[in-house]
């Protein structure tokens, strides 16, 4: 277990502030996300250094379209999410606390040293919300910038402003942010898609397609 970066301490425990939610945990309570537990007025990131998600993706599934394309990357997950999508297709992770699937134990050092042994160029930090495990992806993303890989977060993008990584959609973050080569809204959460336009620029028609018909 690793202390949260952002919280303040309350009278029955502590607020989380990483996040819109604002949980108000109290002792021996979590959050939304079932990633941060309160002890004794300290919040603990629970998934810190246990990943349960590891594989080799074509960048391409992240989806990238044009980020250093046909080159592979080290994808990586821990359990949690700060959002309950209906149709999330990684649920049995996503929607669950660390200790309810395998998982196994492996530093930021030995995440970035796997990275590069295999020659990949890239780790992305995806298949739940990699926000909900913020101090893990940090630590692994400064090394891995340091290293000269690339950083690609894939995120539905619920995170407050000073938490929100370097380079990544949204308004300018603090220095002190994870440094980000690549970011990719996961679609249907994308609010600015929502608006009726997308992240790229083109206007983009929310309505459903039968409306859309002529
Ligand atoms: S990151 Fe988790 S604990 Fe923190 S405010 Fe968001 S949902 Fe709550
Ligand atoms: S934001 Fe992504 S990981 Fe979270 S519930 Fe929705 S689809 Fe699943």
């Amino acid at each position: 277990m690793m202390e949260a970066r952002y919280y303040e301490k309350t009278e029955e425990g502590a607020v989380c502030l990483l996040c819109p939610h604002h949980c108000r945990i109290k002792d021996a309570g979590r959050g939304i996300c079932r990633s941060r537990k309160c002890h004794d007025g300290i919040l603990y990131a629970l998934s810190y250094g246990k990943p349960c998600a590891l594989a080799v993706d074509p960048v391409e599934k992240k989806p990238l379209n044009r980020y250093m394309p046909g080159t592979y990357c080290l994808s990586l997950s821990c359990t949690g999410c700060n959002l309950s999508c209906r149709w999330c297709q990684n649920s049995d992770i996503s929607q669950v606390a660390p200790e309810d699937v395998d998982s196994t134990s492996l530093s930021p050092e030995a995440v970035v040293e796997m990275c590069l042994y295999r020659g990949l160029p890239s780790i992305a930090y995806t298949y739940t919300e990699p926000f909900t495990w913020w101090e893990y992806m940090y630590d692994i993303a400064v090394l891995a910038h340091d290293k000269g890989l690339k950083n690609i977060l894939v995120s539905a993008g619920y995170i407050e402003k000073e938490p929100l990584p370097r380079n990544s959609c949204g308004p300018p973050p603090p220095a002190k942010a994870p440094p980000m080569d690549a970011c990719r809204r996961q679609r249907r959460n994308c609010p600015r898609r929502r608006k009726g336009r997308s992240p790229n620029g083109r206007t983009h028609d929310a309505r459903p397609a039968q409306a859309r018909k002529p």
